[in-house]
């Protein structure tokens, strides 16, 4: 699988988030926004932790199961304000090249 973060600010224009339709409203942004953070393993779990090791997002039950060796488990909480900001910022870019 390809990993969700890193190395992002070299592809621009080829994340997930950019491939938003321009047709997408606000609330159905949310929800993929939502489903970018549910867990792979537990699709009701939010993903809470990002994984250096493996380079995985995961929930607080896969972090227990998968991840409690691992040296660089990082909560996700400032990437998920980042995503947001991020998403604000590529409609105020499309926006920008319409006019
Ligand atoms: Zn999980
Ligand atoms: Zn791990």
């Amino acid at each position: 699988m390809r990993p969700l973060f890193g190395g992002e600010s070299r592809n621009r224009g080829r994340t997930t988030l950019c491939a938003f339709p321009s047709s997408t409203t606000p609330q159905e942004k949310q929800e993929l926004l939502k489903n970018l953070i549910a867990c792979p393993n537990h699709e009701k779990e939010e993903v809470v932790y990002l994984c250096k090791d493996h380079d995985k997002t995961c929930c607080f039950k896969c972090a227990i199961a998968d991840h409690r060796k691992c040296e660089e488990v990082k909560v996700i909480c400032d990437i998920l304000n980042y995503l947001q900001v991020k998403t604000v910022l590529i409609d105020f870019q499309q926006q920008g090249e319409r006019l």
